[in-house]
């Protein structure tokens, strides 16, 4: 018996139009449409008419579910793969699948549409013939922080996907290590509140409320044009947009319930400063001291 195929579709990232009739087609005529977030896909087939049967695939389950699937694409069936948005494959356990299809021999086919971080580079307005994806930072601070130093050289317009909560932490160290650069942040993209922001890391700092921050976010940042961009030094704590971040951080942590003096421990080691001069920017803070907004 033949292996049936695992076709990679891609699917809106937003804007319910953005889908190819080949990807339509395809999802009527497979056997298992298996999808990172079925009840974001289940919105789209509804809206398309489509009534294949559907099941999860998602970083939770893709080690088991992915034999699941490949017993089925061994017996001949065939299955599109969905991620939650855009093309599956990118920043998503696609690509754990693509593997696992490819080494025993299962015909991938690609079937192509909206990609989230081509989209952001495309509009950005930065330099698009030479381009290095990063995907997401890691979460950990320290990880997050290495990774932006082994970048700092990097010469290619970069592109990232950032989730809204993590973004001022992002932005922050962004500036500590691409200084004031242009960034690019293309929010929304394709619905209703899409909004693609031009300026340089430190009026994206102070634009983006760190409390009020709100949906997706892909981050298109000017690559180093410096022959030794490693020799940044460290951020300025007089300037104000950085001030305004670091008492924005502090205030979000004691928010989530830690004591004060930990919350200035955290932000201090994060920006590479001493708890002394945290602590007296949010005095000063506290005193009325002027934080510019
Ligand atoms: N596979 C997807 C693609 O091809 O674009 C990306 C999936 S990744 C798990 C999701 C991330 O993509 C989001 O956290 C965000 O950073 C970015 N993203 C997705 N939709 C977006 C949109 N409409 N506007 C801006 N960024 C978006």
């Amino acid at each position: 018996m033949s292996a049936g195929t695992l076709y990679l579709c891609a699917t809106p990232i937003g804007n319910l139009e953005d889908i190819t009739i080949r990807v339509l087609r395809i999802l009527k005529e497979v056997n298992l449409i298996a999808a990172e977030d079925t009840r974001r896909t289940r919105k789209l087939l509804s809206y398309y008419d489509i009534h294949t049967p559907l099941t999860s695939f998602h970083r939770h389950n893709y080690r088991k579910k992915g034999v699941y699937i490949l017993n089925l694409l061994l017996e001949g069936q065939s299955v599109a793969l969905v991620s939650d948005a855009g093309l599956p494959g990118i920043a998503d356990p696609g690509e754990e699948m693509v593997l696992l299809a490819v080494a025993h021999d299962i015909p991938v086919v690609p079937v192509p549409g909206p990609n989230a971080a081509l989209a952001a580079l495309v509009a950005s307005g930065l330099p698009a013939k030479y381009f290095c994806f990063e995907g997401f930072l890691p979460s950990k601070a320290r990880a997050r922080q290495e990774r932006l130093r082994q970048l700092q050289t990097e010469g290619r317009t970069l592109i990232f996907y950032e989730a809204p909560h993590r973004l001022p932490e992002t932005l922050a160290d962004m500036l500590v290590f691409f200084k004031n650069r242009k960034i690019v942040v293309a929010r929304e993209l394709t619905k209703l509140h899409e909004e693609i922001w031009r300026g340089t890391i430190v009026q994206a700092v102070t634009y983006f409320d760190p409390v009020k921050t709100r949906g997706e976010f892909t981050l298109v940042v000017a690559g180093s044009t410096e022959p030794d961009s490693t020799v940044f030094g460290t951020v300025k704590i007089s300037e104000p947009a950085v001030e305004k971040n670091i008492l924005g951080q502090v205030r979000q942590l004691e928010d989530k319930g830690l004591a004060k003096q930990e919350a200035i421990r955290q932000v201090a080691r994060q920006y590479n400063l001493s708890r002394r001069e945290v602590y007296a920017l949010v005095i000063q803070a506290k005193n009325g001291r002027k934080v510019e907004k």
